[in-house]
């Protein structure tokens, strides 16, 4: 409690002495004063808004590129800017712990916050439970709850929905523009649910191997996968556990498609062990919170790393074989 205080002691500071110096961010473009102004915090987010809201608002994200999403706190700056915005939208308070906590001390009538979880079951993160000896500082910071809500194609709609939703209450006069994108945007996220239902009704292998903190929970649950990683719990520090690294490393041994996945934006250097012990062939399954400066620049949306996913997850467990 203590570190918020001081946390929060800095932020006033800082927003005094921005008020006093001016803000002149010449990086970003000044804006415009007739579109709703919309921060989100994580990229499924951020690229779902830009679908709703089309030319009606300008969306920004909070993090920058390649930074980690779960070590992340908004900086003194990121609140200037969302108490100066229409609309903030973050995944969970499992997620974002911070989250609840700065919007209640920058209380504005004018800041609509949506949280992406409404409506949304969140489940215990696996394999929190079953270890009593484990390190429970994370139950603090995450709840206890597996936040990758958006992994999952099926509570990607209801996370579109959310912000429909929000949208609407905001400026009603684009109902009817926002509702129509939304729909049609939800649409192409069914079928990207119903191609990965596909995908699984014609893999033999149900396991996914995966060298890095497991972000597919929701996503293994949805298709009745299974998965075997060393992490338990998302904290960017947390330490893998040796016992699950040998049994992935004997999984592999005799497994039938050789393939350890690694998450995006970090040094996979657990996948890196397993596959030198192994020989297996290491692919990255993109976990999608944040994204690197090159595929910003490149354009790449949540479908395209769904649908890259997908071909990786039809070569690790062998797709029509
Ligand atoms: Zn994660």
């Amino acid at each position: 409690m203590h570190k918020h205080k001081s946390i929060l002691k800095i932020i006033i500071l800082t927003l005094t002495l921005l008020s006093l110096f001016g803000c002149n961010n010449s990086n970003k473009p000044t804006p415009d004063k007739d579109k709703i102004q919309i921060i989100t915090t994580l990229f499924p987010q951020y690229d779902f808004t830009k679908e709703i809201v089309g030319d009606k608002g300008e969306v920004s994200l909070l993090l920058p590129p390649g930074v980690e999403a779960h070590s992340y706190e908004p900086t003194p700056r990121d609140i200037v800017s969302i108490r100066n915005a229409d609309v903030f939208i973050y995944t969970s308070k499992a997620m974002e712990p911070w989250a609840i906590k700065m919007v209640s001390e920058i209380s504005s009538e004018d800041l609509k916050v949506i949280d992406l979880s409404e409506g949304i079951q969140l489940i215990d993160i696996d394999g929190l439970h079953d270890h009593g000896d484990e390190d429970h500082d994370h139950e603090d910071d995450f709840d206890g709850k597996d936040p990758h809500i958006w992994l999952d194609p099926v509570y990607a709609q209801t996370m579109v929905e959310n912000i429909t939703k929000g949208l609407i209450e905001v400026d009603k006069n684009n109902e009817t523009f926002y509702t129509n994108n939304s729909e049609a945007y939800i649409e192409k996220l069914k079928a990207l649910d119903a191609s990965f239902t596909e995908t699984f009704s014609k893999t033999k292998s149900d396991t996914i191997l995966y060298g890095g903190h497991f972000a597919f929970g929701y996503f293994t649950e949805r298709y009745g996968l299974k998965h075997i990683s060393p992490y338990i719990g998302f904290s960017p520090n947390a330490e893998p556990t040796p016992n699950r690294i040998v049994e992935l490393i004997k999984t592999l041994e005799t497994a039938e498609f050789k393939v350890i996945y690694y998450e995006e934006l970090v040094d996979p250097k657990v996948a890196k062990t397993i596959s030198d012990q192994t020989g297996a062939k290491m692919l990255m399954l993109h976990g999608a919170h944040n994204i690197s400066k090159e595929e910003i620049e490149a354009g790449v949306s949540y479908l395209e790393i769904m649908y890259e996913n997908q071909e990786k997850l039809k070569e690790g467990l062998g797709y029509g074989k």
